[in-house]
């Protein structure tokens, strides 16, 4: 059974003291009313990476993630933060390629792929982001343009590698815009990865990797859209800011 995950990523919001309430308030939910099988991984800013992984102490359910690294070991990076620095945190998680990477940084193919390699070199699971913008789903190029992304970051990996690797597809047109994709629409480009997954590596290690939609998941929607039989959770940027609502998506995750 493929590990169900809801990830939170705050991108660049909360002062530092926002963040630990924040944290606070969800660790308390979470405990108190999640069951199942679901993991929750919290990706906050840098600065706060250690301090909320301490407030979640010991979870067996709950970790923390980042949200990037650097391509590069270590060295003259002004700025930059190594995967190796986040592993020296027990940091055991970090999104890779995410939409607002790709968009504001020009982050793309080869150098994803560096990325994801020094977190799998580093033991951190990457959490690795593809999805397409709207012009390219209006010209009906969104399969194709998903399945590039995929190759181009993933497919050097070994079978071992890839199922170390969480994807989530995130259609940038429903990124933060409060347009969701439909169930359907997930379902079917979630299906599209597992295939693609399946022509490289063989239906039984596909069959294996945990992947997330993300896209405008709150609370009303969370429901149909992890009732998808190839969608394994969700990664979820404005909702997770919100600890009541955050805790309601991860409770409608079935697991
Ligand atoms: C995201 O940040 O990955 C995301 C999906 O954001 P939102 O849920 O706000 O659309």
């Amino acid at each position: 059974m493929r590990q169900k995950i809801v990830a939170g990523n705050w991108k660049m919001n909360k002062t530092f003291q926002e963040g630990k309430a924040l944290t606070s308030e969800l660790v308390g939910m979470i405990n108190d009313e999640v069951r199942g099988n679901v993991k929750v991984i919290l990706c906050v800013p840098f600065p706060y990476l250690d301090t909320v992984r301490s407030l979640v102490g010991q979870s067996s359910r709950i970790s923390v993630g980042a949200q990037n690294c650097s391509e590069h070991a270590s060295g003259a990076y002004t700025g930059e933060v190594a995967a190796s620095m986040l592993k020296s945190i027990e940091i055991p998680s970090v999104i890779i390629g995410h939409s607002e990477r790709r968009q504001y940084f020009a982050e793309a193919g080869v150098l994803l792929a560096k990325k994801v390699d020094i977190a799998l070199a580093n033991g951190l699971t990457p959490i690795y982001c593809c999805g397409e913008p709207l012009e390219v789903r209006e010209r009906n190029e969104h399969e194709t343009l998903v399945r590039k992304q995929v190759e181009e970051s993933l497919f050097h990996l070994s079978a071992e590698a890839i199922q170390q690797v969480v994807i989530a597809y995130e259609p940038v047109w429903a990124i933060g815009t409060g347009k969701t994709a439909t169930a359907q629409q997930a379902q079917d480009m979630h299906a599209v990865i597992r295939q693609h997954l399946a022509g490289k590596y063989g239906k039984t290690v596909a069959e294996t990797i945990t992947i997330l939609y993300g896209g405008s998941v709150n609370a009303g929607n969370a429901n149909e859209l992890f009732a998808c039989p190839d969608v394994d959770g969700g990664l979820v940027g404005g909702a997770s800011l919100k600890s009541r609502e955050f805790t309601d998506i991860i409770k409608a995750m079935k697991a």
